[in-house]
């Protein structure tokens, strides 16, 4: 039986970091995977993430089973910091998953239940990750332009001549910030028209937030977001816990589904019979750290004032590699790399720049030039930018 398994394509990133590693070049730079690191290039535990685990080994005192949707106060906490304070908890439904990936895998699978023949809208580039589980679903799939390759900006004009024929039972997925992978972001400006293709097209959309707190701030964020839950009857969220808390292994994400406060019941019924079916319990400890930190004032302000350091200094980096960039190029065709947000930035260079890169100076970054901007401290950006200068960019 299992001899009639075909070979499954190696995903690149994995691929790139497996190169990475066998390189034996002392000075070589890693801006591939997507993982914050620190100047020392460490992934570091956050403090009120130890002082939360010590907290639970102290009070836990079961590790029975949880419920189908999770711990529930995890699922509150979570409405609150995604949708604001005062969410409209009487049109929502969530469950807790397995990190966002697990989130955006079961919002697919409610999807195709209740919409059978949806399209979903999926921004071109997207995170891979969308295209293939959608393509493992069976699912139907069309692209929006989304990103300008003269600007490196958002293409707004051919984003919204595409969507506009989506159609009433299609999804659009959108990302809530920090564009991955090319970090442009749509201002509030363009949300407000999204909600109105939206509202005219009757298509419902579906919201990936993985970085929250890595763009402009937690609140700012979320602004995308908390628009599209006010403006529209029902829309999808599946929020990520990995990046903003420093969780990755711990499998934490939670997905909410808005709609009419009719529908809310059999909506989370539909939620928990898929949690049921593919894994049975969400993982439960990195949701409990989670919970902790956003319900206890100290810790929670802890969090925030270590996710704006975190912020601040990505913020930095990019500011440093733009300046760079301007004063060994003469011009202000690097200022894009200033105003994208989040960790990743697309730059623009062609696949033979980005072998260059790698082969002359051992700079790693993904194949369609995507860079992990928390990839570089203070003493490798000015490398960086001598090295994509001389690759012609
Ligand atoms: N969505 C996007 C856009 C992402 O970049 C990621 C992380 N790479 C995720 C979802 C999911 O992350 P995780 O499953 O690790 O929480």
């Amino acid at each position: 039986m299992l001899g009639n398994l075909k070979p499954q394509a190696v995903d690149k990133i994995l691929m790139l970091m497996g190169e990475f590693r066998a390189d034996p070049r002392r000075d070589k730079i890693d801006l591939g995977v997507g993982v914050y690191r620190n100047a020392q290039g460490v992934t570091p535990i956050m403090r009120a993430v130890h002082a939360a685990e010590e907290r639970l080994l102290q009070t836990e005192t079961t590790k029975t089973y949880t419920a189908l949707t999770g711990e529930p106060g995890f699922n509150a906490a979570m409405a609150e910091l995604v949708l604001g304070q005062g969410y409209p908890a009487d049109r929502l439904a969530s469950v807790a998953t397995p990190g966002g990936t697990g989130a955006c895998r079961q919002a697919f699978e409610l999807i195709r239940m209740a919409s059978p023949d949806a399209t979903i809208w999926v921004s071109d580039p997207t995170w891979p990750n969308h295209l293939s589980i959608l393509r493992h679903l069976g699912m139907k799939v069309a692209l929006y332009r989304y990103f300008d390759t003269e600007t490196r900006g958002v293409d707004f004009a051919g984003m919204t001549e595409d969507l506009a024929a989506a159609q009433a039972g299609d999804v659009v997925l959108l990302h809530g910030c920090c564009h991955n992978p090319t970090g442009a972001n749509l201002n509030l400006d363009q949300w407000e028209r999204i909600a109105d293709l939206l509202q005219r097209t009757g298509a419902t959309p579906m919201i990936d937030i993985a970085y929250q707190g890595f763009g402009d701030g937690l609140e700012e964020d979320a602004a995308g977001v908390r628009l599209l839950a006010q403006r529209l009857p029902e829309m999808l969220i599946a929020a990520s816990c990995s990046k903003n808390f420093g969780i990755y292994r711990e499998r934490t994400g939670v997905l909410m589904a808005l709609s009419d406060p009719a529908h809310r019941e059999v909506t989370q019924g539909n939620l928990n019979y898929l949690n049921r079916q593919n894994y049975s319990f969400p993982p439960d400890h990195g949701a409990r750290i989670v919970m902790t930190i956003l319900n206890d004032p100290a810790l929670r302000a802890d969090w925030q004032a270590e996710l704006e350091e975190v912020r601040l200094g990505m913020l930095a980096l990019r500011q440093q590699l733009a300046e760079e960039l301007r004063r060994l190029s003469g011009s202000d065709r690097f200022g894009f790399i200033a105003q994208h947000r989040g960790m990743f930035s697309r730059l623009g260079a062609t696949p033979e720049q980005v072998e260059k890169m790698k082969k002359d100076h051992a700079i790693y970054m993904v194949g369609d030039s995507r860079i992990n901007v928390a990839g570089l401290n203070e003493s490798t950006v000015p490398v960086l930018a001598r090295a994509m200068i001389e690759a012609g960019l």
